[in-house]
């Protein structure tokens, strides 16, 4: 594995050049003024009318449409959803592109799935920090940072790995440190955690968990905190120090629970499952799918959407969290 730091980076490279933010949201506000924090010129290109737009301008940018801050800049990074970025480059950001331009991503999802075709003539290069933006933001303002991954899709110039790292020093990143990857590997694996572990795998393990517990008649609030709630404190000892930690901090009939339960639970019918749903993301058939429910209304997608917000575990949740005077609100 290749990791850079702080000396490995030259914020010089970037201090000609205008970087323009597309999207002014999680990673884009955080991009934005760790940049800006750096000393590099900054255009936001972000649209009008939404939160976001007020944000930009109380962060104290002058935002811009999409396609006047691709005109403005030399290096442009794309931060809106993935789904929307294939329209918008092609309508507002390709016909102000110039040759010797880069082309910036958080993420590889357009680039890989060929949704956005890149000219031959620009370089097309990913900083994606492993952290929501808020993070991002915080971490940079109290000197430290979420690290990175870089990569190359486009090396025109023969400097798109130093640019790359130039602007992940912008960000901050460097302070951590910064991994380099593919465009292929970073969006694969992005895809296969937030649908196997991370989201998908998490949800559906704690909706089933809470539904046998209240099916079997204990109170749906005693499933909630068993299954729910008192998962964070077994994420930030995982988080802190690994599985190990975390066992160290169990109880031993926790632990024996643990070793001999879990590979119950997520058994060799679970890991066929998480191959299949590997398979689907290397095949694109993730991505269309994808694409093509966003294409036609995303009733399917609405529809699911509607029928999570309405189980139990969310509703009961809701109210205990109104005894718990230290958790944000939230509607
Ligand atoms: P957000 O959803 O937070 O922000 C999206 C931005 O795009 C908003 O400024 C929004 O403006 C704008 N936008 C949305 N729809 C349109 C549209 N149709 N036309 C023009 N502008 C639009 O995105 P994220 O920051 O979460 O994600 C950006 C990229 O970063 C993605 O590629 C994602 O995969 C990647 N990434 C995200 C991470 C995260 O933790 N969130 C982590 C690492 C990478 P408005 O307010 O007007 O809707
Ligand atoms: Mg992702
Ligand atoms: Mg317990």
């Amino acid at each position: 594995m290749k990791v850079y730091y702080e000396k490995d980076a030259d914020l010089g490279l970037l201090k000609d050049k205008t970087v323009a933010i597309i999207g002014y949201g999680s990673q884009g506000h955080a991009h934005a003024q760790n940049l800006r924090d750096s000393g590099v010129k900054v255009v936001v290109g972000q649209r009008p009318g939404g939160r976001n737009y007020d944000l930009a301008k109380e962060h104290g940018f002058e935002p811009v449409s999409a396609a006047e801050a691709a005109a403005a800049a030399d290096i442009i990074m794309i931060l809106l959803p993935d789904q929307v970025q294939a329209a918008v480059y092609k309508s507002d950001i390709l016909p102000n592109l110039k040759p010797g331009n880069i082309l910036a991503f958080g993420h590889g999802f357009n680039i890989h799935f060929d949704q956005i075709v890149p000219n031959a003539d620009n370089d097309v290069i990913m900083i994606a920090p492993k952290g929501p933006g808020h993070l991002v933001r915080r971490t940079f303002t109290e000197g430290g940072a979420v690290p990175s991954l870089v990569a190359v899709h486009q090396n025109v110039s023969g400097k798109a790995l130093d640019l790359a790292l130039a602007y992940a020093k912008g960000i901050g990143a460097t302070r951590s440190g910064v991994i380099e990857t593919n465009f292929r590997e970073e969006t694969e694996t992005d895809l296969f955690g937030e649908q196997a572990v991370l989201c998908g795998g998490v949800s559906e393990l704690i909706k089933a968990g809470f539904e046998t517990l209240v099916e079997a008649g204990y109170q749906p609030e005693m499933a909630y905190f068993e299954c729910l709630h008192e998962l964070k404190l077994t994420v930030d000892l995982i988080y802190e120090g690994g599985l190990s930690n975390m066992r160290y901090s169990i109880s031993d009939t926790a632990e024996y629970g643990d070793l001999t339960r879990g590979p119950r639970v997520i058994n060799a019918e679970s890991r066929k499952e998480m191959k299949k749903i590997l398979s689907e993301i290397q095949q694109g058939e993730f991505a269309k799918e994808f694409i093509v429910e966003n294409m036609s209304g995303k009733a399917h997608f609405n529809a699911m959407r509607r029928l999570n917000a309405e189980h139990q575990v969310e509703t009961v949740g809701a109210d205990l969290r109104k005894m718990m005077s230290w958790l944000k609100k939230i509607a």
